[in-house]
């Protein structure tokens, strides 16, 4: 919720929720309908390569048009869909969307684009259904795991159940790739990088939103950068709104870069355009 904070329109809408429980339920319920009642859909926003500025990988974010209070940001309804277990089968249906989507993209915009998808810590939750079909849904879906990823978070890794381990080795089964978001903002112990094969780092924006040339946090990205590239991953920056941004991190040799300077999150045909452009 903290990522609220500067959304002002969304502050409200989480304090109320936070107060009453009452609101919570019905949000739940009206979530669990939302799917048949196609008020979801999943958005994609560009994922650019910045030494060539190709657009080469999309990340899926979800959009809920709820009825009456307009869209809704994840940032308030995930939270509701983890805590009652809609998570579960709400993530089953993006992934499907997903693959069939990638799919897609697979055969228009090459071989080689990835779509990258985020999952919850509660959908790695061993008594839930989530992960577990997903590598048989890939297989029918007729879908290589190279050109999929999976988003998760520090947090999960410093878990130290063993059936999370074994989710994410079938993950890699299947050759999915899998990043760490938000990275920097978790957990300090990266000892996790070693002992889980990870693919991706991305940078939260927290580090990129104030970047100049004598910034700290200009510092701590070329860190991160160097850090990666010695561990054999690869980089994305989120939240890269401006130009000195972009120019900033292409300077530490960081590969790639996500936000507003690109492309907001945009329905897949509108997304597809901005490939055109
Ligand atoms: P995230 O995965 O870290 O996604 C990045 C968020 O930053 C997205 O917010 C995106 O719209 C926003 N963003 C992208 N570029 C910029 C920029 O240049 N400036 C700023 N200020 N923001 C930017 P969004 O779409 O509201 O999603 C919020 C979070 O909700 C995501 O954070 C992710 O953790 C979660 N989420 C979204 N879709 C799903 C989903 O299908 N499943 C799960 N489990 N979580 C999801
Ligand atoms: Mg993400
Ligand atoms: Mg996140
Ligand atoms: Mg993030």
């Amino acid at each position: 919720l903290a990522k609220d904070a500067g959304r002002g329109c969304f502050r409200f809408f989480t304090r109320a929720l936070q107060q009453s429980a009452e609101q919570r339920v019905r949000l739940a319920g009206e979530l669990r309908r939302a799917v048949e009642a196609e008020q979801l859909e999943v958005y994609y926003q560009p994922i650019v390569e910045l030494d060539t500025n190709r657009v080469t990988k999309a990340e899926a974010l979800l959009r809920w048009k709820h009825p009456t209070q307009g869209t809704v940001s994840p940032a308030v309804f995930i939270p509701v869909a983890e805590d009652t277990g809609i998570i579960h089968d709400l993530g089953d249906w993006v992934f499907r969307q997903v693959i069939r989507q990638a799919r897609r993209w697979r055969d228009t915009l090459g071989e080689d684009f990835q779509v990258s998808m985020n999952l919850s810590p509660v959908q790695f939750n061993v008594s839930g259904p989530s992960c577990r079909q997903w590598a048989e849904l890939l297989a029918s879906g007729d879908l290589p795991g190279a050109n999929l990823v999976i988003e998760i978070t520090e947090g999960l890794l410093m878990n130290t159940e063993p059936g999370i381990l074994d989710i994410l080795l079938r993950f890699r089964d299947a050759g999915i790739g899998v990043a760490i978001d938000d990275f920097g903002t978790g957990y300090s112990s990266l000892a996790y990088l070693k002992k889980f094969d990870i693919d991706v780092l991305k940078i939260d924006q927290s580090f990129t939103r104030n970047l100049s040339p004598d910034a700290p946090d200009f510092a701590l990205c070329e860190a991160i950068v160097v850090m990666a590239h010695k561990l054999g991953l690869k980089v994305i920056a989120e939240g890269v709104e401006t130009e000195l941004q972009r120019d900033l991190l292409r300077q530490i040799g960081c590969d790639y870069a996500q936000g507003y300077l690109y492309s907001r999150a945009v329905p897949a045909d509108q997304f597809e355009a901005f490939c055109r452009a």
